[in-house]
């Protein structure tokens, strides 16, 4: 079993399709083991982002990531982290893959509907970041 961070971005949760992105996972056999609504701060923005503070793009992103409220999930199974990643589909929704999260709902690479960890390990350190112990079932 692995677990994964999920983030449904402002431009999805303004759209109203939150619960067809977690329906998405649960679907798909990702589980829920936590969930919540946030208005994120530019200083959460920035810390949870800080890996791309050197990039062109830093500054539209936290931007855009605090431009109203999130929904943060863990979703657990068996390789939840790619499973979710081949869910979401590329970055740039014009390159994603039909039937995918972002080709369905996202309008452009800023405004790209959802956030997923790449990797087990910055799954772990994104999960600590946004969820106590005690959150998550
Ligand atoms: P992800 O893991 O697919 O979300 O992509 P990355 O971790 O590489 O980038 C984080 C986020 O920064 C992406 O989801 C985009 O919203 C944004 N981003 C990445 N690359 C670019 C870019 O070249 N231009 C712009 N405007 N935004 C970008």
């Amino acid at each position: 079993m692995q677990q994964t961070l999920s983030i449904i971005k402002p431009d999805a949760v303004a759209k109203g399709v939150i619960g067809k992105i977690l329906d998405r996972f649960e679907t798909n056999g990702l589980r829920i083991a936590a969930t919540k609504k946030v208005q994120l701060s530019r200083q959460d923005a920035e810390a949870f982002y800080a890996v791309h503070a050197n990039r062109p793009f830093f500054n539209d992103l936290v931007d855009f990531m605090i431009s109203g409220p999130v929904v943060i999930s863990v979703l657990e199974g068996e390789n939840a982290v790619l499973k979710n990643r081949e869910l979401m589909g590329a970055t740039n929704p014009k390159e994603a893959e039909a039937g995918t999260i972002r080709a369905d709902f996202a309008e452009n690479i800023d405004a790209n509907a959802v956030h997923g960890s790449d990797s087990v390990e910055n799954a772990a350190i994104e999960i600590a970041f946004f969820f106590s112990g005690r959150e998550i079932s």
